[in-house]
């Protein structure tokens, strides 16, 4: 069934299929997805008050993150590898679209600058993203040291690296504070460029149909030997 990574801990993109062994793995996905998701209901809030293109892009950012687990919760639902495809499919083209607004949104603060209000405001909506992303991470990779699961320890790994990615809003606040006027379109257009690299990242999964069997070339710098042979540890 699954494909052992060798825990080389690379993500796919999408929320890998070898999750779904477990109910635990699962149960491990479905909590940092409504983490995630709380997040970023959070953040949409602190948006609405400070008008900052940089955490737009940064919740969405993370809303794009916990659509992720989508074609999984569809895969076990309907039991149907077809749908998962077609859920993956919708999934990769609703992160692009949303990527492609808030590179919009940036690109329009630059060309008509506009100052974010709310500063206090807007760092903690960064301090929200980092918290939420580390608990995350914290969740997935518990549950995948647990479960021996690569697949659940790569998703980790890209929360906590997501943690990090929060920071810049954070940034933002204080660049704009100390006059820095152009400081948040272009954190929002960084940000922009993650959310375009999990977009490729998933539409590679995608398009190579990782699912019980993945022969893809991965287009990552090293080069692994994929096991098939079973589930990793299982
Ligand atoms: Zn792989
Ligand atoms: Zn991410």
């Amino acid at each position: 069934m699954g494909h052992d990574h060798g825990g080389h801990g690379h993500s796919h993109g999408l929320v890998d299929r070898s999750i779904m062994r477990s109910r635990a793995g699962l149960r491990a996905v479905g909590l940092s997805l409504l983490v995630l998701a709380l997040t970023a209901g959070g953040q949409a809030v602190i948006y609405a008050i400070t008008g900052s293109v940089a955490l737009l892009a940064d919740l969405i950012h993370n809303i794009g993150d916990a659509a992720t687990a989508i074609p999984i919760g569809v895969a076990f639902l309907l039991r149907s590898e077809r749908a998962e495809r077609w859920a993956g499919l919708f999934v990769v083209v609703a992160i692009f679209i949303s990527a492609c607004a808030a590179g919009y949104a940036a690109i329009a603060r630059i060309i008509d600058p506009s100052q974010p209000d709310h500063l206090l405001a807007l760092a903690f909506g960064g301090l929200l993203g980092i918290a939420g992303n580390f608990l995350a991470a914290i969740i997935r990779t518990r549950a995948g040291h647990r479960l021996q699961s690569p697949a659940l320890i790569a998703d980790g790994n890209h929360a906590r690296a997501d943690a990090y990615v929060s920071i810049a809003v954070i940034a933002s606040a204080v660049a704009v504070a100390i006059g820095l006027d152009l400081a948040d379109p272009i954190i929002g257009l960084g940000i922009t460029a993650v959310i375009l690299k999990i977009t490729w990242d998933s539409w590679i999964t995608i398009r190579d149909g990782h699912g019980d069997h993945h022969d893809h070339a991965h287009p990552h710098d090293h080069a692994h030997p994929h096991d098939h042979a079973g589930p990793a540890g299982a």
